[in-house]
């Protein structure tokens, strides 16, 4: 099956075809001829599965097939709301490819930046908004943006936007909009919450599951390697030289463990970089790329800071730490073995992390195979640690979530925050 029989027009066949992409993903040829239909969409599918073509290729074609606007009076038809604003960079980048060929106008917010040039940007008119919700309601707020004639609304990754507190500033953002649109709710996990979410959002949705909620992707091949957590550093350095890896995102609980691990793996040889809530979006973007195109091979990011982060062939993922959340499990290793390519997840797991690890396994419905690298085996002597009150396995306090992942009210709306 090729695109040109998904019922999309030339210039958005040309712009695929120039991407590379022959053939499309399942979740793309499910969603794209829904979504053409018109209808809303309750989509599970997590990031590495195309989604964001399988969204924002339909959206072109039908902004496409209504009259084109021109001009300052452009008023925003197709609003994207992301969680992260790596993720709506990302988005953003997306459409700027597949609408090569169309004469709309496209516009980015997220917060943590200067809000003047989007301002001046908006006035200019825009036909798509990618934004995150603390920056777009900001925007709303001063009369910035109006949100009135908007005919097509997705909710990317909408089980994090839950996580992270936007609920209420989706409800408003929900209230500036028209009764009468198209909605498309994208989530890799489907939570009561989100199921609620979908409830007031969605008029009569197609259900499209690629594949099963809370499923990991079956090409990512997962490994977990027993060690003593004093010995986690120096077994990461030797699995990195030992088997070349060349790309390998590392997830860390606490901003200050990245930074620290980020420095211990430059101080042994290995090119490094950190990505957490606490960088400036500067600092992020240029570890980012320096990331992508090879200048460090390592970038140590905690869970927050690494929604949405696109990669193509990224080949390594390892869970220094295991999340305390088993849901962010699923998530990390996402960012490997996309579209059908393989990938390799490791998770280095000390006595302490037995609990966490269970609840993994009981989440993806699979045991993870042990790998024990000689000369790290741990030590029988070594007791798990007590328990602390708040950080408990299951614990979904958000304050024990990796070390104090930024909140909204830290993160997307702060313009203070550089
Ligand atoms: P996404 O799930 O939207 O984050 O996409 C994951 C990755 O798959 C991105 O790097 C896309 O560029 C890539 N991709 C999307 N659609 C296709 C396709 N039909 N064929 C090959 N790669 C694709």
């Amino acid at each position: 099956m090729s695109f040109t029989t998904l019922g999309l027009s030339e210039p958005i066949l040309k712009a695929i075809k120039e991407t590379g992409y022959t053939t499309p993903t399942p979740i793309q040829k499910q969603a794209i001829p829904i979504i053409l239909e018109g209808k809303d969409v309750l989509a599970g599918a997590q990031t590495g599965t195309g989604k964001t073509a399988g969204f924002t290729l339909p959206i072109l074609q039908h902004l496409r097939d209504t009259p084109i606007q021109k001009g300052k009076a452009r008023k925003v038809r197709a609003l994207i709301l992301t969680p992260t604003r790596e993720l709506a960079a990302q988005v953003a980048e997306n459409v700027t490819t597949y609408s090569k060929h169309l004469p709309f106008s496209h516009s980015v917010i997220f917060g943590g930046v200067a809000i003047r040039p989007q301002i001046s940007r908006l006035r200019k008119g825009v036909d798509i908004v990618t934004a995150t919700p603390g920056r777009l309601l900001d925007l709303a707020n001063q009369k910035a943006i109006n949100l009135s004639s908007v005919e097509y609304l997705v909710l990317d990754e909408a089980d994090r936007m839950l996580d992270m507190g936007f609920i209420h500033d989706i409800k408003k953002i929900l209230a500036l909009l028209p009764k009468k649109r198209q909605s498309l709710l994208f989530s890799a996990t489907f939570s009561k919450d989100i199921k609620r979410l979908a409830d007031t959002l969605l008029n009569s949705p197609v259900l499209i599951e690629v594949a099963r909620a809370n499923a990991t992707t079956t090409q990512v091949k997962q490994v977990v390697y027993p060690v003593d957590k004093a010995r986690k550093r120096e077994l990461l350095v030797h699995l990195i030289k030992k088997n070349g890896w060349k790309q390998v995102l590392i997830f860390t609980r606490t901003k200050h463990g990245a930074n620290k691990l980020s420095e211990v793996l430059a101080k042994k040889g290995i090119t490094s970089a950190a990505i957490h809530g606490n960088k400036s979006q500067g600092a992020r973007t240029k570890a980012l790329a320096n990331f992508k195109d090879g200048t460090v091979r390592t970038l140590v990011a905690t869970d927050i800071a690494a929604r949405g982060i696109d990669i193509d062939q990224l080949p390594h993922v390892v869970n220094f730490e295991l999340p305390n959340v088993p849901e962010d499990y699923v998530h990390r290793i996402g960012r490997t073995g996309r579209a059908g390519r393989e990938g390799e997840a490791a998770s280095l797991v000390c006595i302490d992390e037995k609990d966490l690890l269970r609840d993994i396994e009981k989440l993806i419905k699979k045991k993870i195979d042990k790998v024990q690298i000689e000369g790290f085996t741990p030590d029988p002597d070594i007791k798990p640690e007590p328990k602390k009150q708040s950080g408990g396995r299951n614990s979904r306090n958000k304050n024990s979530r990796g070390g104090g992942q930024t909140r909204r009210s830290k993160g997307n709306r702060s313009n203070t925050k550089k």
